[in-house]
């Protein structure tokens, strides 16, 4: 039985007052589950922070990218090693902001995702189509080549969390039907079948991202394939985290 999974992508929003004030609110709004995990992703900066937050081990979290070397001379970059040092549960590989915006391709997020496995984390790795590609009918082969190509260094033993998060729908309030979201969730999940067996496919949690409120999450988090949800913009706000995490 796959575990719910409600993970907030803070995105490159709050201060370290900002995060303080929101656990304040946010921890007592969360109602306790055996079958529900939650996650924060945080800039990086507000990481320890937040592990400082979250010290009685009742939510996981992560970093929203990181690289795939462990050291070495790449200004500016967060090391996977490091990461595991502080404690971190997840590291997010390929969000479509890191596609688009910094030109990440499938290539670099293999490595990614194999970096981040080596060091005991799990990668959280998101594909997800455009618009364009949408209306051109090439969802199913964009989001099963990112998946096949990312997961292409992969120890498919290992740890591993799937978000699909259709571009179209991040953070522009456009949310996926129920029925275009689990289409996409069941393809991903035969694809993982193919790539590792039926134990790789039952066994990872595939999250939904784009526009989820606390408004759609239920019905969303009752399709048999939806595991969880990737949320951006209503996460930054506790009481619709809250009723986000609280569906399940
Ligand atoms: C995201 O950034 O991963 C995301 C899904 O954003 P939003 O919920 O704002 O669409």
């Amino acid at each position: 039985m796959r575990p719910f999974l409600a993970a907030a992508n803070w995105k490159m929003n709050k201060t370290p007052e900002e995060a303080v004030a929101f656990f304040r609110e946010f921890k007592p709004l969360v109602t306790n589950s055996n079958h529900r995990q939650v996650a924060i992703f945080p800039p990086m900066l507000l990481l320890t922070t937040v592990r400082e937050q979250l010290n009685d081990g009742s939510f996981l979290w992560g970093a929203q990218n990181c690289h795939f070397e462990k050291q070495g001379a790449f200004t500016g970059e967060t090391s996977p090693a490091v990461l595991a040092r502080l404690g971190a549960h997840f590291a997010l590989v390929g969000h479509s902001e890191r596609r688009t915006l910094f030109g990440e391709n499938d290539e670099l997020c293999a490595k990614k995702v194999k970096a981040i496995q080596a060091e005991g984390m799990t990668p959280m790795l998101c594909v997800g189509e455009t618009l364009a590609q949408r209306e051109s009918g090439t969802t199913a082969d964009v989001i099963k080549s990112q998946l096949a190509k990312g997961l292409a260094q992969a120890d498919l033993d290992g740890p591993l969390v799937i978000a699909y998060e259709p571009v179209w729908a991040i953070g522009t309030g456009k949310v996926a039907t129920p029925d275009q979201a689990e289409e996409a969730h069941r393809i991903l999940r035969a694809q993982l079948n193919d790539l590792g067996g039926a134990r790789l496919g039952s066994r990872v949690q595939i999250l939904y991202g784009g526009s989820v409120t606390a408004q759609n999450a239920r019905e969303l988090s009752m399709l048999p394939n939806v595991d969880g949800f990737l949320v951006g913009g209503a996460s930054l706000n506790p009481q619709s985290f809250a009723a986000i995490a609280n569906v399940k």
